[in-house]
Protein backbone atom coordinates (compact mmCIF):
# COMPACT_ATOMS: atom_id res chain seq x y z
CA UNK A 1 0.00 0.00 0.00
CA UNK A 2 1.92 2.90 -0.96
CA UNK A 3 1.04 6.03 0.54
CA UNK A 4 0.63 9.30 -2.53
CA UNK A 5 2.02 12.30 -2.22
CA UNK A 6 -1.46 13.37 -1.35
CA UNK A 7 -1.65 16.64 0.80
CA UNK A 8 -1.89 16.53 4.43
CA UNK A 9 -1.19 17.66 8.21
CA UNK A 10 0.68 17.60 11.55
CA UNK A 11 4.13 17.12 13.10
CA UNK A 12 7.64 17.99 10.83
CA UNK A 13 8.23 14.17 10.69
CA UNK A 14 12.51 14.87 11.22
CA UNK A 15 12.45 14.55 15.21
CA UNK A 16 10.15 11.58 15.17
CA UNK A 17 12.59 8.32 16.12
CA UNK A 18 12.04 4.74 17.12
CA UNK A 19 11.75 6.11 20.80
CA UNK A 20 8.45 7.66 19.25
CA UNK A 21 6.83 4.63 17.86
CA UNK A 22 4.45 3.84 20.54
CA UNK A 23 2.90 6.77 20.26
CA UNK A 24 3.28 7.87 16.99
CA UNK A 25 1.12 4.02 16.66
CA UNK A 26 -1.43 5.57 19.09
CA UNK A 27 -2.30 8.65 17.73
CA UNK A 28 -2.49 6.61 14.18
CA UNK A 29 -5.11 4.14 15.89
CA UNK A 30 -6.56 7.40 17.25
CA UNK A 31 -7.23 8.88 13.98
CA UNK A 32 -8.33 5.46 12.46
CA UNK A 33 -10.50 5.27 15.30
CA UNK A 34 -12.47 8.53 14.39
CA UNK A 35 -13.18 7.01 10.30
CA UNK A 36 -13.52 3.24 11.57
CA UNK A 37 -16.67 1.33 13.80
CA UNK A 38 -14.70 -0.22 16.70
CA UNK A 39 -15.39 -3.53 15.86
CA UNK A 40 -13.40 -3.62 12.77
CA UNK A 41 -10.77 -1.50 14.64
CA UNK A 42 -10.12 -4.09 16.95
CA UNK A 43 -10.35 -6.79 14.31
CA UNK A 44 -8.28 -5.31 11.62
CA UNK A 45 -6.41 -2.41 12.97
CA UNK A 46 -5.42 -3.82 16.44
CA UNK A 47 -3.48 -6.68 15.67
CA UNK A 48 -1.48 -4.78 13.71
CA UNK A 49 2.19 -4.24 15.51
CA UNK A 50 4.11 -1.45 14.64
CA UNK A 51 7.83 -2.55 14.14
CA UNK A 52 10.05 0.62 13.30
CA UNK A 53 9.92 4.66 12.24
CA UNK A 54 12.51 5.91 10.76
CA UNK A 55 11.74 9.31 9.99
CA UNK A 56 8.42 9.38 8.47
CA UNK A 57 8.36 5.83 7.36
CA UNK A 58 6.73 3.48 9.21
CA UNK A 59 7.08 -0.39 8.84
CA UNK A 60 4.53 -2.40 10.66
CA UNK A 61 4.06 -6.46 10.77
CA UNK A 62 0.49 -7.93 10.01
CA UNK A 63 -0.72 -11.63 11.19
CA UNK A 64 -0.91 -12.89 7.67
CA UNK A 65 -1.78 -11.86 3.81
CA UNK A 66 -5.48 -11.99 4.24
CA UNK A 67 -5.41 -9.23 6.56
CA UNK A 68 -3.28 -7.55 3.90
CA UNK A 69 -5.49 -7.95 1.42
CA UNK A 70 -8.72 -7.11 3.81
CA UNK A 71 -6.95 -3.37 4.41
CA UNK A 72 -6.10 -2.53 1.13
CA UNK A 73 -9.26 -3.39 -0.13
CA UNK A 74 -11.45 -1.93 2.24
CA UNK A 75 -9.01 0.90 4.07
CA UNK A 76 -6.68 1.93 1.89
CA UNK A 77 -7.70 5.78 1.83
CA UNK A 78 -8.29 5.77 5.78
CA UNK A 79 -4.62 4.39 6.26
CA UNK A 80 -3.49 7.03 4.10
CA UNK A 81 -5.18 9.67 5.66
CA UNK A 82 -4.26 8.61 9.19
CA UNK A 83 -0.78 8.23 8.25
CA UNK A 84 -0.17 11.57 6.36
CA UNK A 85 -1.85 13.55 9.44
CA UNK A 86 0.34 11.69 11.86
CA UNK A 87 3.79 11.91 10.06
CA UNK A 88 3.26 14.31 7.44
CA UNK A 89 2.86 14.28 3.66
CA UNK A 90 5.80 12.20 2.58
CA UNK A 91 4.83 9.66 5.05
CA UNK A 92 5.28 5.56 3.83
CA UNK A 93 4.45 2.73 4.72
CA UNK A 94 5.38 -0.60 4.80
CA UNK A 95 4.10 -3.94 5.34
CA UNK A 96 5.86 -7.15 6.96
CA UNK A 97 3.73 -10.48 6.71
CA UNK A 98 4.11 -12.38 10.14
CA UNK A 99 2.10 -15.72 8.08
CA UNK A 100 1.49 -15.86 4.31
CA UNK A 101 -1.39 -18.04 5.34
CA UNK A 102 -3.57 -18.93 7.88
CA UNK A 103 -3.15 -22.54 7.32
CA UNK A 104 0.89 -22.06 7.27
CA UNK A 105 1.37 -22.60 10.96
CA UNK A 106 -0.59 -25.75 10.31
CA UNK A 107 1.36 -27.19 7.74
CA UNK A 108 4.60 -26.83 9.33
CA UNK A 109 3.99 -28.19 12.49
CA UNK A 110 6.14 -31.88 12.72
CA UNK A 111 2.46 -33.37 14.12
CA UNK A 112 0.42 -32.84 10.94
CA UNK A 113 3.23 -31.75 8.30
CA UNK A 114 2.85 -34.23 5.26
CA UNK A 115 4.82 -37.48 6.02
CA UNK A 116 6.51 -38.13 2.57
CA UNK A 117 9.13 -35.88 1.80
CA UNK A 118 9.77 -34.29 -1.54
CA UNK A 119 12.42 -36.91 -3.33
CA UNK A 120 14.88 -33.96 -3.87
CA UNK A 121 14.78 -33.65 -0.13
CA UNK A 122 15.73 -37.38 0.65
CA UNK A 123 19.49 -37.31 0.87
CA UNK A 124 20.04 -34.72 3.10
CA UNK A 125 17.05 -36.07 5.40
CA UNK A 126 18.85 -39.41 5.41
CA UNK A 127 22.09 -37.50 6.41
CA UNK A 128 20.54 -35.58 9.26
CA UNK A 129 18.82 -38.81 10.47
CA UNK A 130 21.94 -40.71 11.14
CA UNK A 131 23.38 -37.70 13.16
CA UNK A 132 20.29 -37.82 15.73
CA UNK A 133 19.61 -39.52 18.58
CA UNK A 134 16.08 -41.46 17.12
CA UNK A 135 14.38 -40.61 20.50
CA UNK A 136 15.60 -36.75 19.64
CA UNK A 137 12.02 -34.82 18.56
CA UNK A 138 11.72 -33.94 15.23
CA UNK A 139 13.01 -30.02 14.64
CA UNK A 140 9.97 -27.51 15.83
CA UNK A 141 10.36 -24.17 14.60
CA UNK A 142 9.16 -21.75 17.61
CA UNK A 143 9.07 -18.72 15.75
CA UNK A 144 7.44 -19.81 13.10
CA UNK A 145 4.59 -21.21 15.72
CA UNK A 146 4.82 -18.22 17.41
CA UNK A 147 4.23 -15.78 14.69
CA UNK A 148 1.04 -18.51 14.16
CA UNK A 149 -0.59 -17.83 16.91
CA UNK A 150 -1.38 -14.12 16.13
CA UNK A 151 -0.32 -13.49 20.11
CA UNK A 152 1.38 -10.63 20.44
CA UNK A 153 4.05 -10.23 23.37
CA UNK A 154 3.51 -6.93 24.14
CA UNK A 155 0.71 -9.11 27.06
CA UNK A 156 2.31 -10.17 29.98
CA UNK A 157 1.32 -11.48 33.11
CA UNK A 158 3.83 -9.44 34.24
CA UNK A 159 2.89 -6.55 32.95
CA UNK A 160 -1.08 -6.40 33.76
CA UNK A 161 -1.24 -5.11 37.45
CA UNK A 162 -3.01 -6.77 40.10
CA UNK A 163 -6.28 -5.04 41.33
CA UNK A 164 -9.91 -5.82 43.13
CA UNK A 165 -11.28 -5.35 39.66
CA UNK A 166 -9.35 -7.90 38.15
CA UNK A 167 -7.55 -10.09 40.50
CA UNK A 168 -9.94 -13.25 40.21
CA UNK A 169 -9.58 -13.32 36.30
CA UNK A 170 -6.14 -12.88 36.96
CA UNK A 171 -5.50 -15.88 39.06
CA UNK A 172 -8.01 -18.02 37.21
CA UNK A 173 -5.53 -16.94 33.60
CA UNK A 174 -2.67 -17.85 35.46
CA UNK A 175 -3.65 -21.00 36.58
CA UNK A 176 -4.87 -21.93 33.06
CA UNK A 177 -1.39 -20.93 31.94
CA UNK A 178 0.36 -23.21 33.87
CA UNK A 179 -2.10 -26.22 32.95
CA UNK A 180 -3.75 -25.57 30.03
CA UNK A 181 -6.19 -27.56 29.56
CA UNK A 182 -5.94 -29.97 32.66
CA UNK A 183 -7.82 -28.07 34.59
CA UNK A 184 -11.48 -27.54 35.68
CA UNK A 185 -11.17 -24.14 34.06
CA UNK A 186 -12.14 -25.04 30.47
CA UNK A 187 -13.26 -23.40 28.63
CA UNK A 188 -12.38 -20.41 30.96
CA UNK A 189 -14.49 -17.10 29.80
CA UNK A 190 -13.20 -13.91 30.94
CA UNK A 191 -16.21 -11.32 31.07
CA UNK A 192 -16.58 -7.66 32.04
CA UNK A 193 -16.41 -3.96 30.05
CA UNK A 194 -14.61 -1.69 27.12
CA UNK A 195 -10.86 -1.51 28.23
CA UNK A 196 -10.76 -3.56 31.59
CA UNK A 197 -7.96 -5.67 30.56
CA UNK A 198 -9.71 -8.90 28.79
CA UNK A 199 -7.71 -8.84 25.72
CA UNK A 200 -4.67 -8.46 27.80
CA UNK A 201 -5.16 -11.53 30.15
CA UNK A 202 -6.51 -13.49 27.06
CA UNK A 203 -3.04 -13.05 25.15
CA UNK A 204 -1.09 -13.10 28.27
CA UNK A 205 -2.25 -17.32 28.63
CA UNK A 206 -1.46 -17.42 25.54
CA UNK A 207 2.02 -15.91 26.01
CA UNK A 208 2.88 -17.37 29.43
CA UNK A 209 2.03 -20.93 27.59
CA UNK A 210 4.11 -20.82 24.99
CA UNK A 211 7.02 -19.69 27.10
CA UNK A 212 6.63 -22.09 29.72
CA UNK A 213 6.40 -24.95 26.87
CA UNK A 214 2.79 -26.36 28.51
CA UNK A 215 1.89 -25.13 24.75
CA UNK A 216 2.72 -25.35 21.63
CA UNK A 217 0.28 -24.81 19.05
CA UNK A 218 -1.41 -21.66 20.37
CA UNK A 219 -4.48 -19.27 18.36
CA UNK A 220 -5.73 -15.84 19.22
CA UNK A 221 -8.58 -14.99 17.00
CA UNK A 222 -11.28 -12.08 17.66
CA UNK A 223 -14.56 -13.30 16.56
CA UNK A 224 -14.72 -11.36 14.01
CA UNK A 225 -11.62 -12.69 12.43
CA UNK A 226 -12.55 -16.46 13.57
CA UNK A 227 -16.02 -15.99 11.43
CA UNK A 228 -13.91 -13.70 8.72
CA UNK A 229 -11.82 -17.24 7.92
CA UNK A 230 -14.89 -19.82 8.07
CA UNK A 231 -16.48 -17.56 5.82
CA UNK A 232 -13.38 -17.69 3.29
CA UNK A 233 -13.03 -21.21 4.58
CA UNK A 234 -16.08 -22.21 2.52
CA UNK A 235 -16.20 -19.51 -0.12
CA UNK A 236 -13.23 -21.59 -0.86
CA UNK A 237 -13.88 -24.85 -0.50
CA UNK A 238 -11.10 -25.08 2.74
CA UNK A 239 -14.28 -26.09 5.69
CA UNK A 240 -12.22 -29.16 5.89
CA UNK A 241 -9.13 -28.00 6.08
CA UNK A 242 -10.43 -25.51 8.64
CA UNK A 243 -12.09 -27.61 10.90
CA UNK A 244 -8.80 -29.61 11.33
CA UNK A 245 -6.71 -26.56 11.69
CA UNK A 246 -8.42 -25.38 14.68
CA UNK A 247 -8.97 -29.00 16.22
CA UNK A 248 -5.42 -29.58 16.28
CA UNK A 249 -4.73 -26.26 18.43
CA UNK A 250 -3.65 -26.77 22.14
CA UNK A 251 -5.04 -23.62 23.17
CA UNK A 252 -7.70 -21.60 21.60
CA UNK A 253 -8.43 -18.27 22.65
CA UNK A 254 -11.26 -16.38 20.92
CA UNK A 255 -11.73 -12.49 22.28
CA UNK A 256 -15.30 -11.03 21.95
CA UNK A 257 -17.46 -14.06 21.80
CA UNK A 258 -20.44 -11.40 21.43
CA UNK A 259 -19.97 -11.05 17.98
CA UNK A 260 -20.66 -14.59 16.91
CA UNK A 261 -24.30 -13.09 18.13
CA UNK A 262 -26.53 -14.03 15.12
CA UNK A 263 -24.06 -16.04 13.18
CA UNK A 264 -25.55 -19.36 13.28
CA UNK A 265 -23.48 -20.97 10.98
CA UNK A 266 -20.33 -19.66 12.47
CA UNK A 267 -21.33 -20.93 15.96
CA UNK A 268 -22.47 -24.64 14.85
CA UNK A 269 -18.88 -24.96 13.72
CA UNK A 270 -17.41 -23.73 16.62
CA UNK A 271 -19.73 -25.36 18.28
CA UNK A 272 -18.15 -28.67 16.74
CA UNK A 273 -14.87 -27.35 17.34
CA UNK A 274 -15.39 -26.77 20.61
CA UNK A 275 -16.42 -30.47 21.38
CA UNK A 276 -13.51 -32.10 19.50
CA UNK A 277 -11.24 -29.45 21.62
CA UNK A 278 -12.56 -30.20 24.79
CA UNK A 279 -12.99 -34.04 24.54
CA UNK A 280 -9.19 -34.00 23.61
CA UNK A 281 -8.69 -32.03 26.93
CA UNK A 282 -7.72 -28.54 25.09
CA UNK A 283 -7.69 -25.59 25.92
CA UNK A 284 -10.27 -22.92 25.49
CA UNK A 285 -9.96 -19.50 26.54
CA UNK A 286 -13.03 -16.72 25.29
CA UNK A 287 -14.06 -13.62 26.33
CA UNK A 288 -17.26 -11.21 26.40
CA UNK A 289 -18.87 -7.90 27.08
CA UNK A 290 -21.14 -9.68 29.20
CA UNK A 291 -21.91 -13.03 31.01
CA UNK A 292 -22.39 -15.83 28.64
CA UNK A 293 -26.41 -16.39 29.89
CA UNK A 294 -26.96 -12.42 29.03
CA UNK A 295 -25.48 -13.03 25.22
CA UNK A 296 -28.69 -12.94 23.27
CA UNK A 297 -28.21 -14.30 19.68
CA UNK A 298 -26.34 -17.48 20.88
CA UNK A 299 -27.24 -21.54 20.36
CA UNK A 300 -28.73 -22.52 23.97
CA UNK A 301 -26.32 -25.58 23.26
CA UNK A 302 -23.25 -23.23 23.56
CA UNK A 303 -23.89 -21.18 26.13
CA UNK A 304 -24.51 -24.49 28.16
CA UNK A 305 -21.13 -25.60 27.16
CA UNK A 306 -19.46 -22.16 28.27
CA UNK A 307 -20.98 -23.35 31.54
CA UNK A 308 -18.89 -26.70 31.82
CA UNK A 309 -15.68 -24.08 32.84
CA UNK A 310 -15.30 -21.74 34.55
CA UNK A 311 -16.62 -17.27 34.11
CA UNK A 312 -15.12 -14.93 35.74
CA UNK A 313 -15.93 -11.21 35.28
CA UNK A 314 -13.15 -7.94 35.59
CA UNK A 315 -14.75 -4.67 36.82
CA UNK A 316 -13.13 -1.44 36.84
CA UNK A 317 -10.16 -1.07 38.55
CA UNK A 318 -10.34 1.14 42.06
CA UNK A 319 -7.86 4.11 42.12
CA UNK A 320 -4.40 2.46 43.42
CA UNK A 321 -4.65 -0.15 40.17
CA UNK A 322 -5.28 3.29 37.87
CA UNK A 323 -2.00 4.89 39.66
CA UNK A 324 0.09 1.50 39.29
CA UNK A 325 -0.84 1.25 35.59
CA UNK A 326 0.01 4.85 35.01
CA UNK A 327 3.17 4.39 37.09
CA UNK A 328 4.31 1.19 35.09
CA UNK A 329 3.85 2.79 31.61
CA UNK A 330 5.65 5.85 32.80
CA UNK A 331 8.59 3.73 33.94
CA UNK A 332 8.35 1.60 30.60
CA UNK A 333 8.87 4.59 28.71
CA UNK A 334 11.66 6.33 31.36
CA UNK A 335 9.35 9.73 31.49
CA UNK A 336 8.76 10.80 35.39
CA UNK A 337 5.64 12.14 35.89
CA UNK A 338 4.98 13.74 39.30
CA UNK A 339 2.93 12.19 41.78
CA UNK A 340 0.26 14.95 41.83
CA UNK A 341 -0.32 14.48 37.73
CA UNK A 342 -0.31 10.84 38.21
CA UNK A 343 -2.93 10.92 40.67
CA UNK A 344 -5.09 13.43 39.20
CA UNK A 345 -5.03 11.64 35.91
CA UNK A 346 -6.12 8.31 37.55
CA UNK A 347 -8.56 9.92 39.97
CA UNK A 348 -10.78 11.40 36.92
CA UNK A 349 -10.43 8.73 34.30
CA UNK A 350 -12.25 5.55 36.49
CA UNK A 351 -13.97 2.90 34.25
CA UNK A 352 -11.82 2.44 31.19
CA UNK A 353 -8.06 1.91 31.24
CA UNK A 354 -8.10 2.58 27.68
CA UNK A 355 -8.91 5.85 27.96
CA UNK A 356 -6.54 6.23 30.72
CA UNK A 357 -3.67 5.31 28.63
CA UNK A 358 -5.05 7.34 25.93
CA UNK A 359 -4.97 9.92 28.10
CA UNK A 360 -1.13 9.64 29.27
CA UNK A 361 0.27 9.51 25.45
CA UNK A 362 -1.86 12.61 24.71
CA UNK A 363 0.45 14.07 27.65
CA UNK A 364 3.77 12.49 26.43
CA UNK A 365 3.02 13.21 22.93
CA UNK A 366 2.69 17.13 23.37
CA UNK A 367 5.16 16.90 26.26
CA UNK A 368 7.88 15.73 23.88
CA UNK A 369 6.73 17.51 20.10
CA UNK A 370 5.85 20.84 22.24
CA UNK A 371 8.11 20.84 25.03
CA UNK A 372 5.10 21.20 27.61
CA UNK A 373 6.05 20.31 31.21
CA UNK A 374 4.20 17.56 32.32
CA UNK A 375 1.87 19.48 34.95
CA UNK A 376 -1.61 19.48 36.22
CA UNK A 377 -2.20 21.98 33.38
CA UNK A 378 -1.13 19.61 30.59
CA UNK A 379 -3.27 16.65 32.33
CA UNK A 380 -6.47 18.93 32.58
CA UNK A 381 -6.28 19.61 28.94
CA UNK A 382 -5.31 15.90 27.69
CA UNK A 383 -7.99 14.64 30.34
CA UNK A 384 -10.80 17.12 28.52
CA UNK A 385 -9.17 15.79 24.71
CA UNK A 386 -9.94 12.62 26.02
CA UNK A 387 -12.83 12.53 28.18
CA UNK A 388 -14.70 14.37 25.87
CA UNK A 389 -13.73 13.97 22.50
CA UNK A 390 -13.83 10.32 22.21
CA UNK A 391 -14.50 10.34 18.33
CA UNK A 392 -15.19 14.19 18.17
CA UNK A 393 -14.39 15.37 14.61
CA UNK A 394 -12.93 18.39 14.28
CA UNK A 395 -15.34 20.58 12.23
CA UNK A 396 -14.65 23.14 8.95
CA UNK A 397 -16.07 25.76 11.60
CA UNK A 398 -13.28 24.95 13.93
CA UNK A 399 -10.54 24.73 10.98
CA UNK A 400 -11.88 28.60 10.05
CA UNK A 401 -11.16 29.59 12.74
CA UNK A 402 -7.84 28.52 12.93
CA UNK A 403 -6.53 29.49 10.07
CA UNK A 404 -8.55 32.75 10.26
CA UNK A 405 -6.45 33.36 13.65
CA UNK A 406 -3.11 32.63 11.89
CA UNK A 407 -3.79 35.03 9.54
CA UNK A 408 -5.03 38.12 11.80
CA UNK A 409 -8.40 38.07 9.74
CA UNK A 410 -12.35 37.55 10.71
CA UNK A 411 -13.44 34.83 9.78
CA UNK A 412 -16.28 36.10 8.27
CA UNK A 413 -13.96 36.83 5.35
CA UNK A 414 -13.42 33.51 4.35
CA UNK A 415 -16.52 32.44 4.38
CA UNK A 416 -17.25 36.25 2.17
CA UNK A 417 -16.78 37.10 -1.64
CA UNK A 418 -14.00 38.87 -1.49
CA UNK A 419 -11.75 38.31 -3.83
CA UNK A 420 -8.62 40.77 -2.02
CA UNK A 421 -5.42 38.26 -2.33
CA UNK A 422 -4.41 37.69 1.33
CA UNK A 423 -8.43 36.56 1.72
CA UNK A 424 -8.86 34.36 -1.22
CA UNK A 425 -5.19 32.71 -0.20
CA UNK A 426 -6.42 32.24 3.24
CA UNK A 427 -9.34 30.99 2.48
CA UNK A 428 -7.92 27.86 0.05
CA UNK A 429 -5.95 27.46 2.67
CA UNK A 430 -8.92 26.87 5.12
CA UNK A 431 -10.63 24.88 2.52
CA UNK A 432 -7.12 22.83 1.75
CA UNK A 433 -7.49 22.20 5.59
CA UNK A 434 -11.18 20.81 5.56
CA UNK A 435 -10.59 18.45 2.78
CA UNK A 436 -7.87 16.67 4.65
CA UNK A 437 -9.26 17.34 8.09
CA UNK A 438 -12.77 16.45 7.92
CA UNK A 439 -14.65 13.81 6.31
CA UNK A 440 -16.92 16.34 4.73
CA UNK A 441 -17.59 16.35 1.32
CA UNK A 442 -16.46 18.69 -1.24
CA UNK A 443 -20.10 20.13 -1.94
CA UNK A 444 -20.13 20.64 1.95
CA UNK A 445 -16.98 22.19 2.56
CA UNK A 446 -17.87 24.75 -0.48
CA UNK A 447 -21.71 25.26 1.67
CA UNK A 448 -19.24 26.70 4.74
CA UNK A 449 -17.18 28.67 2.05
CA UNK A 450 -20.16 31.32 1.47
CA UNK A 451 -21.88 28.81 -0.84
CA UNK A 452 -19.19 28.35 -3.36
CA UNK A 453 -19.29 25.33 -5.34
CA UNK A 454 -16.90 21.91 -5.49
CA UNK A 455 -15.50 23.01 -8.20
CA UNK A 456 -13.87 25.95 -6.03
CA UNK A 457 -12.67 23.38 -3.65
CA UNK A 458 -11.13 21.31 -6.15
CA UNK A 459 -9.47 24.13 -7.46
CA UNK A 460 -8.25 25.30 -3.88
CA UNK A 461 -6.14 21.97 -2.73
CA UNK A 462 -4.64 21.33 -5.88
CA UNK A 463 -3.55 25.54 -5.77
CA UNK A 464 -2.29 24.81 -2.27
CA UNK A 465 -1.06 21.77 -2.91
CA UNK A 466 1.39 23.18 -5.58
CA UNK A 467 1.54 26.20 -4.14
CA UNK A 468 3.40 24.16 -0.75
CA UNK A 469 5.48 21.88 -3.45
CA UNK A 470 6.81 25.43 -4.94
CA UNK A 471 7.21 27.17 -2.02
CA UNK A 472 8.89 26.35 1.27
CA UNK A 473 7.67 29.56 2.77
CA UNK A 474 4.16 28.54 2.11
CA UNK A 475 4.57 25.06 3.53
CA UNK A 476 6.01 25.93 6.62
CA UNK A 477 3.04 28.31 7.16
CA UNK A 478 0.69 25.29 6.40
CA UNK A 479 2.70 23.14 8.96
CA UNK A 480 2.51 25.74 11.76
CA UNK A 481 -1.59 25.76 10.56
CA UNK A 482 -1.75 21.97 10.59
CA UNK A 483 0.27 21.37 13.94
CA UNK A 484 -2.25 24.04 15.46
CA UNK A 485 -5.15 21.91 14.38
CA UNK A 486 -3.14 18.54 15.39
CA UNK A 487 -3.14 20.04 19.60
CA UNK A 488 -6.60 21.21 18.98
CA UNK A 489 -7.88 18.26 17.71
CA UNK A 490 -5.75 15.60 19.79
P1 LIG B 1 -10.57 -5.10 26.82
O1 LIG B 1 -10.14 -6.23 25.93
O2 LIG B 1 -11.21 -5.56 28.08
O3 LIG B 1 -11.41 -4.09 26.11
P2 LIG B 1 -7.75 -4.51 26.86
O4 LIG B 1 -7.23 -5.82 27.30
O5 LIG B 1 -7.60 -4.19 25.42
O6 LIG B 1 -9.27 -4.32 27.29
O7 LIG B 1 -7.08 -3.37 27.75
C1 LIG B 1 -7.02 -2.01 27.35
C2 LIG B 1 -5.64 -1.46 27.62
O8 LIG B 1 -5.41 -1.40 29.01
C3 LIG B 1 -4.54 -2.35 27.06
O9 LIG B 1 -3.52 -1.52 26.56
C4 LIG B 1 -4.08 -3.14 28.25
O10 LIG B 1 -2.71 -3.51 28.12
C5 LIG B 1 -4.28 -2.18 29.38
N1 LIG B 1 -4.61 -2.84 30.64
C6 LIG B 1 -5.81 -3.32 31.02
N2 LIG B 1 -5.76 -3.84 32.25
C7 LIG B 1 -4.50 -3.68 32.68
C8 LIG B 1 -3.81 -4.01 33.89
N3 LIG B 1 -4.43 -4.59 34.92
N4 LIG B 1 -2.49 -3.72 33.96
C9 LIG B 1 -1.87 -3.11 32.93
N5 LIG B 1 -2.45 -2.76 31.78
C10 LIG B 1 -3.75 -3.05 31.64
MG1 LIG C 1 -10.56 -6.60 23.94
Amino acid sequence: MPVDNSPASSFAPADVDHADLAFVWDRFLKIIREHVKPLPVMTWFEPIRPLSLQNDHLKVQLPNAFFYDWLEEHYNATIQTALTQVLGPTASLTYEIAQPDLFDGFDKHPSVAPSVEPAANEYDHKQLARNIPPSEEPQIDHDELYRASFLNPRYTFDNFIRGDGNQFARAAAMNVANNPGLTSFNPLVIYGGVGLGKTHLLQAIGNASFQNKKATKIIYLSSEMFTVQFVDAIENNKTKEFSDFFRSMDILIIDDIQFLSGKEKTQENFFHTFNTLHQLKKQIVLSSDRAPKEIRGFDERLISRFLWGVTVDIQPPDLETRIAILQMRSDQDNITIPREVVEFVASNIKTNIRELEGCYYTMIARHMLDQRPLDLALAEEALRKVTSSVQKQITVEQIQKIVAEFFNISENLLRAKTRKQEIAFARQIAMYLAKNFTSASLKTIGLHFGGRDHSTVIHACQTISAAQADDPDIKEKIQQIEKQISLTHF
